[in-house]
């Protein structure tokens, strides 16, 4: 027996059109890349997203064309996803923090037909747009006043190309499951993997992180996505946010603690994500400035692990609720939250961090487990680890043209690459990437436990640690350490300062100083290239 329910398709735009409605003066702030602050709101959001699909449409790209954009978020990058999922295309994010010659690579490889650019990136576009074979058009975010000259011959001003529409356009009517957005993964390892969004799975994650354990927002909210349109899918916010009617505060290309601090408090900003250094400048310059943040209640962090003091600090002495959370691009994004169960929830001081430091449970629609090297499921006991594996609606399937095919595993289940533990209340803990992880005498050392460790010190301002082989336990942990300026210490004091903390045989073996530690564009620690310095490097004899 079937039921008897209407057919009503997860369709992205279907979110602009009841933000329109339902919302319709609600603003969204912009720091414009030309510099003033400008305001719109969902109702015009929605008739200019109309007429971006109306016009790609008289330009003749077709359902299912991947078009590029490179920018920042503002207003008119929200226009440009909704324009292109509305006649049925692929919004497909790119990275600028990557090398042109990547970028070349994966536009190449998605074959992009038109691109979306900011004015700031436009020295990056016309070194790169003859290479990329696929491209027909280039449309510059910006008025015909602010257009730069170029050498390019396909290139328009936004707002120009926009006028000749008058958004009397009916939206595509679309399978749910037809691609709506495309990211590729940074590529630490190998080339990089394209994950495809469907208009179902962007929906469905937008219905997870609005609910009160997860992002808990709502149309009173004023919120502030720092974390870039072009990473990971915005954490989802460019969906979300009109799903529930929220205010939208773009920060555009500036992300400095002066710059956020200002949108925080003049535009009342009540929630915002971003990764941890963002944080960390932000809270620099609150404190250098002796200000404080008398309207955000909570701040979503990820992307790399949240340090303890950070989530501290903004409770301590902000009154700032910290929601650490993880997810990858693959989960588009977003994996666990750490909001408070009632097991947990009259928890107050280090006992409360310690369930904050953890990067928090799934929400319905993210299914997890564990399991070891012969793919056996392990216990939810917060100390055993092993490779976590997901399966939810709106987790790929697979990679773009069929890359990375060992992450999926037959049963469903997608490897996220991540290894972590759980404890007895769902609460996953991340220990370490499974490339990173430490196996000496066939028992894993985490890294970023070491790592975390480390920077507890006063004296350290980054860490990193990385296996390097040895004859008897296979692999020994070397800790690299950055000194903050002006600071001395030596090996044996930071060994001092971690003994008694961990187990003794996580213990590094040594310990190096550099001036830097490499980073990814997406500002993680690039182990690759650190494991790739230290080639040579061998091990004190015991
Ligand atoms: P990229 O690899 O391009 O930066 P992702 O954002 O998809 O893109 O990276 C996802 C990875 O980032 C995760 O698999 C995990 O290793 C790491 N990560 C994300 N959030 C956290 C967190 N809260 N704590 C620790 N690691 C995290």
């Amino acid at each position: 027996m079937q039921g008897l329910m209407q057919d009503w398709p997860l369709l992205c735009h279907k979110i602009l059109d009841y933000a329109a409605q339902q919302h319709g003066r609600r603003e969204i702030v912009t720091r414009s890349v030309e510099g003033p602050i400008v305001r719109t709101n969902y109702a015009e959001i929605r008739l200019r997203s109309l007429k971006v699909a109306q016009r790609l449409a008289r330009d003749g790209f077709r359902e299912g064309d991947r078009i590029g954009t490179l920018a920042w978020n503002t207003a008119r990058h929200l226009e440009a996803w909704y324009g292109i999922m509305g006649m049925g295309g692929v919004y497909h994010t790119l990275n600028p923090r990557l090398f042109p010659e990547q970028i070349v690579w994966i536009m190449n490889h998605a074959e992009d037909q038109a691109l979306f650019v900011d004015l700031t990136f436009m020295p990056i576009v016309e070194k790169i747009a003859p290479a990329i074979r696929s491209l027909k058009k280039v449309i510059v975010l910006t008025d015909a006043a602010h257009m730069p000259a170029s050498a390019l011959t396909n290139i328009v001003a936004f707002e120009e190309w926009l006028a000749e529409a008058d958004g009397d356009y009916a939206w595509r009517e679309l399978d749910e499951k037809a691609a709506c957005g495309m990211c590729y993964t940074s590529g630490t390892t190998g080339d990089p993997k394209g994950v495809v969004y469907s208009h179902r799975s962007n929906v469905l994650h937008a219905m997870i992180a609005v609910q009160k354990d997860a992002m808990g927002i709502g149309s009173t909210d004023a919120i502030l996505p720092v974390v870039p349109m072009f990473h990971a899918n915005a954490w989802g916010l460019a969906q979300s946010a009109p799903m529930i009617g929220a205010k939208l505060v773009m920060p555009g290309g500036r992300m400095d603690g002066a710059a956020i601090y200002e949108l925080l408090d003049t535009e009342k900003v009540t929630m915002s994500a971003a990764v941890p250094t963002v944080w960390l400048m932000l809270l620099q310059y609150l404190e250098e400035q002796g200000k404080k943040l008398p309207h955000l209640q909570k701040v979503i962090i990820g992307g790399s692990a949240c340090p303890r003091s950070m989530t501290q600090k903004f409770r301590d002495d902000y009154d700032v609720e910290v929601i650490h959370a993880w997810g990858m691009t693959e989960m588009s994004p977003l994996g666990t939250l750490g909001t408070m169960k009632p097991e947990v929830a009259g928890l107050s001081g280090d006992a409360q961090l310690d369930i904050k430091q953890k990067q928090g449970y799934a929400p319905f629609g993210v299914e997890m487990k564990i399991t070891g090297d012969t793919n056996d499921e392990k216990p939810w006991d917060g100390r055993t680890f092993g490779r976590l594996k997901v399966r939810g609606p709106a987790i790929a399937r697979a990679y773009y043209g069929g890359a990375g095919k060992d992450q999926f595993d037959p049963d469903g289940w997608f490897d996220t690459g991540d290894v972590a533990h759980v404890d007895a209340n769902g609460y996953m803990q991340i220990t370490d990437r499974a490339k990173d992880v430490i196996k000496s005498g066939g028992e894993w050392i985490s890294t970023i436990d070491l790592e975390n460790l480390a920077v507890g010190h006063p004296d350290v301002a980054e860490a990193a640690v990385i296996g390097i082989a040895h004859p008897k336990w296979d692999e020994r942990p070397l800790l690299v350490i950055v000194k903050k300026p002006g600071r001395e210490v030596t090996k044996e004091q930071i060994l001092a300062f971690m003994d008694g903390k961990i187990a003794k045989w996580w213990m590094p073996d040594d310990v190096s100083f550099v001036e830097a530690i490499p980073h990814t564009a997406t500002g993680k620690i690039q182990k690759t290239t650190l494991r790739d310095q230290f080639r040579d490097y061998r091990l004190p004899s015991p």
